[in-house]
């Protein structure tokens, strides 16, 4: 159902007659249009926060000159968006190395569950001032796999800031650890569960791309990028993975991993 994009070349031949020639540049051109649309969105994202900035910026100079309790508000929207734009070229800095790096395959084995109990922990500040509680259960440590320590720990990362997020309403995010068959041997599976309000199936086969959202305003309010599942999917794709997403609106959604065992 895709089109198909043909580049026409008419070259001179013998005796009076031209060569017309037809090459299929359909992969050619389709990639050329992500990589546009990439930039186009990258630059829109970063522009709005800046704008913003720089609004504050003249009015700071003008009318809240002389007004310190503006001041003060405009200052801290100033820093919030700064921070936004912060976060936005951190992430695609990192999404930019994944992708780099996504033909080399990891050597070194770390242990699943202690990754997941690292991350709990470095999570816990946001679980805390959201209200929810983060509960672990399944295998038991260890879980040894072949990974690099600091890309399973993102993945588990941004799948549960999501969950506390956008399904911390349900007040309690389970991370569950088990066995699963792969095509080639067995693997481990991450389960992370939440009890918030769920996705429409609609936009579930477009989450892991670069910058779609649900409500991307209220992505935004809490500081999304719109990276975090693009982010997800390359590191799980260098490491041979799976990812599923399954979600019941009005219910909840489960975020799951597989990474084969050796
Ligand atoms: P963001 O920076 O916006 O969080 P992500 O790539 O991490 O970007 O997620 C993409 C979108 O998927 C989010 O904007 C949100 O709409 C949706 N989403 C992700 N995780 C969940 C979840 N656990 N429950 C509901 N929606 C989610």
């Amino acid at each position: 159902s895709q089109d198909v994009v043909y580049r026409a070349t008419v070259s001179p031949a013998a005796r009076g007659y031209a060569l017309l020639t037809f090459e299929d540049v359909t992969e050619a051109e389709q990639m050329g249009q992500m990589r546009r649309d990439f930039v186009a969105n990258v630059s829109h994202e970063l522009r709005t926060p800046l704008t913003a900035v720089l609004g504050f910026i003249e009015t700071l100079r003008g009318a809240a000159r002389d007004d310190p309790a503006a001041r003060e508000r405009f200052l801290a929207i100033m820093e919030r968006e700064a921070g936004r734009m912060n976060r936005l070229i951190g992430d695609l800095l990192h999404l930019s190395r994944v992708e780099a790096q996504e033909r080399v395959r990891p050597t070194a084995r770390v242990d699943l569950a202690a990754l997941v109990a690292g991350a709990i922990s470095t999570l816990r500040p946001l679980a805390e001032g959201s209200g929810v509680a983060v509960e672990v259960t399944g295998l038991p440590a260890p879980l040894p796999m072949p990974g690099d320590a600091d890309q399973i720990t993102q993945v588990i990362v941004n799948l549960l800031e999501n969950a506390i997020k956008y399904g911390g309403g349900g007040g309690h995010v389970t991370l569950h650890l088990a066995r699963e068959a792969l095509p080639h041997g067995s693997g481990l599976r991450l389960d992370v569960i939440d009890r918030g309000e769920g996705i429409d199936p609609l936009h579930i086969p477009r989450l892991t791309e670069r910058f779609y959202r649900v409500d991307g305003h209220r992505s935004r309010e809490k500081g999304g990028t719109g990276l975090g599942l693009a982010i997800v999917k390359h590191i799980v794709q260098r490491h041979r993975g799976r990812i599923r997403i399954e979600s019941e609106p009005g219910k909840g959604s489960v975020f799951s991993v597989i990474f084969p065992e050796s």
